[in-house]
């Protein structure tokens, strides 16, 4: 299995100008090469990232001297990287690749591992030397890459090691997650875990340094300035974000071999431009990608449940449906006087979460030994149990 462990930089000032530098070359290198691509397909011929190696280091002594001054990766990874690019686009599995701006893209050059050496705290790049590493690798095995990135302000290496696969010994036990914009997930062990509470200061400040930034003229070294304030503050979101769903992810795979979530319409979502919805619709899209690899990488499963499974609006122990439901609602209250929950106020993302466990368990093929009531873990231990 791969693995990868993102650290972030310390470099000098020079240091930081060759990242800049071999970032640069990558970039350069990349639009020379879809340039030719697309020169060459036009005119009927069928380019090749090997062709197209071959001719760059043709007229790379004559033309572009420069791109020796860094690592050779940052030259000769950028043309392997459009040829697969253009292999996943021909299989309808990507976009057409396009070229890279300087102010859009994020800069980035990729090491082989015959390109690095690892030390304690620190990372041997050819042509720089030692950089220093504000953490230690967390994993053992056989690096296999890496990629230097820059993001605000700050330069982080992204290392890939390849690691032994995880064998999971527990048993596995079942949970259902309902997923929102309003509370981040509930559980159906009556957990919650909210969304925007904790970043209520950081968005307002945010807000306030977008609305510097629209403020200042263009091209000024002020607006300079307060750009980078703005990426500075997004950066941080994000990682307070991604902490809180890494913690969330480690701990339900840890602990639940089955895992019940709804198959969220993520392009849909994406389409509001509210600046706090556009954070948690990112998160959601995280969360399910983090659960489902740390699930799977433990032997667990997590099954998706159908976006028009109606989880909301369905009692959750008799099976009633309120069907004129309102989004606005956000208390079931189950009208069927057979029922044990009868009139009783249950919480709306709660009634669903159990819902999409049941949903998840039927999908495998376990749902009629639940033993219907509260849906608690234990429950749940006692089918996985008889199954
Ligand atoms: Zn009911």
């Amino acid at each position: 299995m791969i693995r990868a462990h993102k650290i972030r930089l310390h470099p000098t000032p020079e240091q930081a100008n060759y990242f800049a530098k071999a970032a640069g070359t990558s970039r350069f290198v990349w639009n020379w090469a879809l340039a030719e691509w697309n020169r060459q397909y036009a005119a009927g011929e069928k380019p090749t990232a090997l062709k197209l190696k071959k001719q760059f280091n043709e007229i790379r002594r004559e033309q572009f001297p420069w791109t020796w001054e860094v690592t050779k990766n940052a030259s000769d990874q950028p043309i392997l990287d459009l040829g697969k690019a253009f292999t996943a686009f021909f299989e309808g599995k990507a976009r057409r690749p396009k070229f890279k701006s300087k102010k859009r893209s994020k800069p980035s050059f990729y090491l082989a591992n015959d390109q690095m050496e690892r030390g304690d705290h620190r990372v041997w790049i050819p042509k720089l030397g030692w950089v220093n590493m504000a953490e230690n690798l967390r994993f053992q095995g056989k690096i296999t890459g890496a990629r230097v990135t820059r993001t605000a302000d700050w330069w982080f290496i992204a290392i890939t090691v390849e690691v032994p696969d995880m064998q999971s010994t527990k048993r596995p036990a079942a949970i259902g997650i309902d997923v929102g914009l309003n509370r981040l997930v509930t559980l159906s062990t009556g957990e919650e875990y909210e969304n925007q509470a904790f970043l209520k200061t950081a968005l307002g400040k945010l807000r306030q340094a977008n609305k510097r930034l629209h403020r200042r003229k263009q091209g000024s070294k002020n607006r300079e300035k307060a750009r980078r304030q703005v990426a500075r503050l997004h950066y941080r979101i994000t990682c307070m974000r991604e902490d809180v769903l890494h913690k969330l992810t480690t701990r339900l795979a840890n602990c639940y071999g089955i895992i019940g979530i709804e198959d969220l319409n993520l392009k849909g979502l994406l389409k509001n431009r509210k600046l706090a919805r556009s954070f948690s619709d990112a998160s959601l899209g995280k969360l399910l990608n983090l659960l489902t690899s740390k699930v799977e990488q433990r032997g667990g499963q997590v099954m998706k449940v159908g976006r028009f499974f109606p989880s909301s609006k369905t009692c959750h122990c008799c099976r009633w449906k309120w069907e004129d439901m309102a989004v606005s609602d956000r208390v079931f209250l189950c009208q069927n006087q057979k029922c044990a929950y009868y009139q009783f106020e249950q919480d709306r993302d709660y009634n669903a979460s159990l819902n999409i466990l049941r949903e998840a368990l039927h999908l495998i093929g376990l749902v009629d030994q639940v033993v219907s009531g509260t849906g608690s873990d234990a429950d749940v231990n006692l089918v996985m149990d008889a199954g």
